[in-house]
């Protein structure tokens, strides 16, 4: 076994996954166990320390042969302190030391990451962005998560909050944002705006196939719009459509400031397949200028689910 495994952690509200990768950002074994976030910040950490020692267990490594361990947290956090200040869907985590004090359970060296970062390093180590320097990702989910990757390395910004796409203002005074904004990118284009903004326009009085569901107060996603759209629905076709158009116009502005060679598409709505990317393509090329041939090439991300654990196992490397 190579002496230069790292292994990475993604430390999700539900689940934590683990996996040893090589210097090349192949998974050598992976594990994922639930988080029992309810029990507090100590048991989690004790639940992912013991998760390491079985990932040390399965690939036969000692802690030698570890150069460290990366783990990937939901944010706001500092990569430079180590310090998650406050995770939403972990209860207790607020200003914890968590470099430190996993380092001291593990006996290895941490690195902590902002979790859509990790994601992101990991699709540039491994996965959609492994034949090029620079590229940006955006995790279309819950909101929009974020990465950026700049000639080789990770962009984290001056006060590790770089890559918080889902928070440039798109609409100006548009719709509200938990961040206290409004009009964020991520109250248009992420997966749960699809389902919000169909269920907002039944109650403004508008058919769907889809209005029985709404009235039962049915929690609805983006696969119901999609799919209502498949079916010939006005409605959640308009809205499908709206959506590729401002992920869109997101992008463009990402173009200009960052100029990558890709963007990489992540989440639960690239499930859509080429109905996502296609759309988007084409509004991309209505909206953005000719001038220059500098497009961004706009790919689906090819890691999955494993993209967070190869990351932060990856910006784990010395
Ligand atoms: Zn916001």
């Amino acid at each position: 076994m190579s002496a230069t495994c790292t292994i990475g952690i993604d430390l999700g509200g539900t689940n934590i996954k683990g996996g040893v990768c090589d210097e090349r950002g192949t998974l050598l074994t992976r594990q994922s166990i639930e988080t029992e976030a309810d029990r507090g910040v100590e048991h989690v950490l004790q639940r992912m320390a013991g998760l390491v020692e079985e990932l040390l267990r399965a690939t036969g490594l000692g802690r030698s042969q570890v150069d460290g361990v990366g783990v990937g947290a939901p944010g706001p956090m500092s990569h430079a302190r180590g310090i998650v200040y406050s995770a939403p869907n972990l209860p207790g985590f607020v200003d914890v030391p968590l470099r430190e004090q996993f380092a001291a359970l593990t006996g290895l060296r941490v690195v902590l990451e902002n979790d859509a970062n990790a994601a992101a390093f990991g699709e540039f180590a491994a996965g959609a962005g492994k034949e090029v320097r620079t590229l940006v990702m955006l995790t279309l989910g819950t909101g929009i998560g974020g990465g950026v990757v700049l000639d080789g390395k990770l962009w984290r910004g001056c006060f590790d909050n770089a890559g918080e796409v889902g928070h440039m203002i798109i609409v100006p005074g548009g719709r509200p944002c938990p961040c206290g904004q409004r009009g964020c990118f991520e109250r248009y284009a992420s997966a749960n705006a699809v389902a919000e903004r169909l269920c907002e326009a039944v109650r403004g009085g508008e058919d769907s196939v889809l209005g029985t569901r709404v009235a039962a107060g049915e929690t609805l996603d983006a696969r119901n719009v999609r799919a209502a759209a498949d079916q010939g629905d006005t409605l959640a076709a308009r809205i499908w459509d709206e959506t590729c158009f401002y992920l869109a116009l997101g992008i463009v502005n990402l173009r200009h400031l960052i100029n990558p060679e890709l963007v990489v598409l992540a989440g639960g709505l690239i499930n859509a397949g080429p109905r996502l990317l296609e759309p988007v393509q084409s509004h991309f090329e209505r909206q953005s200028w000719t001038i220059a041939p500098d497009a961004p090439r706009i790919a689906a991300a090819t890691l999955g689910t494993d993209a967070g654990t190869i990351g932060a196992a990856m910006l784990a490397r010395v």
